[in-house]
């Protein structure tokens, strides 16, 4: 993710509304890709090993061309410094492992928009800019990871302009690292951290503002995870959106790729690992 720039700096339809946002990258596939995965939300930690055990199941085993990670692949991301822990460890050689064979894109989410380039290049992934319009298989998808889009919840968005702000991403990442890990900690054993960071529960994306990007992009479908909310439906005016299912094989029991071919959208159960 580039650093030093917030999301939509320089772009001047943010003087039209606070909410409006940066006109989408344009991605367009290679011709001979037969099949992209969507997953987003994995929200991985050492703390739920099931899930890290399905994630790294499935990208060594799919057998799509390639995997596209919408955000909040990580449960909390401080900085690339924190890569060398013991777990992100294990993820980078999940991440690199997959990069060898397929193409691995990845967005930063409201959890893990600190990934940066140090994170990427060691995993062998992309960076996929939030929003992107992938152009592939004939079809146009609008890609998000959905936080920048649930404008009725005034409170996050406020924090996530915060957040985003160059002066506050210096301070936070000149902290010590022990002190930025501490604090994930903290925030982790929070009870209540997937309703406060995330969708959950609280606002949606907002029809109004989705439609306007992807008329603007000439898109009809979107696809976006973070509300933890997946499901697939028909807005007015044919517009299509699919939103991506969290992953939890711990506490809970569900985990989905939405995969993309010529064929459309459709929902899979992640590659599994053989039984032994
Ligand atoms: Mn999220």
């Amino acid at each position: 993710m580039p650093r030093g720039a917030a999301p939509g700096a320089g772009d001047e339809r943010q003087g039209a509304s606070p909410y409006a946002l940066a006109a989408p990258s344009i991605l367009e596939a290679p011709a001979a890709w037969r099949a992209i995965d969507f997953i987003s939300d994995l929200h991985l930690s050492e703390l739920m090993p099931a899930t890290f055990a399905a994630f790294a199941a499935h990208l060594e085993r799919t057998d799509a061309d390639a995997v596209f990670v919408l955000g909040d692949l990580f449960e909390l991301w401080v900085g690339d410094d924190a890569r060398h822990e013991p777990f992100a460890r294990r993820c980078v050689q999940v991440l690199a492992q997959a990069s060898a064979r397929c193409h691995l894109a990845i967005m930063g989410g409201n959890r893990d928009f600190l990934m940066g380039q140090a994170l990427l290049a060691e995993s062998g992934a992309c960076a996929l800019v939030d929003p992107t319009l992938l152009v592939a298989f004939g079809q146009r998808v609008l890609l998000t990871h959905g936080d920048a889009m649930c404008i009725a919840d005034h409170a996050y968005q406020a924090f996530r302009r915060q957040v985003r702000e160059p002066a506050w991403l210096r301070g936070f990442l000149s902290r010590p690292l022990g002190e930025r890990l501490a604090l994930a900690r903290e925030i982790r054993k929070a009870s209540d951290t997937r309703r406060q960071f995330d969708g959950e529960g609280s606002a949606d994306v907002d029809a109004a503002t989705a439609m306007a990007l992807m008329r603007e992009a000439g898109a009809t479908t979107l696809v976006h995870g973070h509300t933890h909310r997946p499901g697939s439906e028909t807005w007015s005016g044919g517009f299509v959106r699919h939103v991506l299912t969290d992953w939890d094989l711990d506490a809970g029991k569900r985990a989905e790729v939405l995969r993309f071919t010529a064929a459309g959208l459709r929902r899979i159960a992640p590659a599994a690992a053989p039984a032994d």
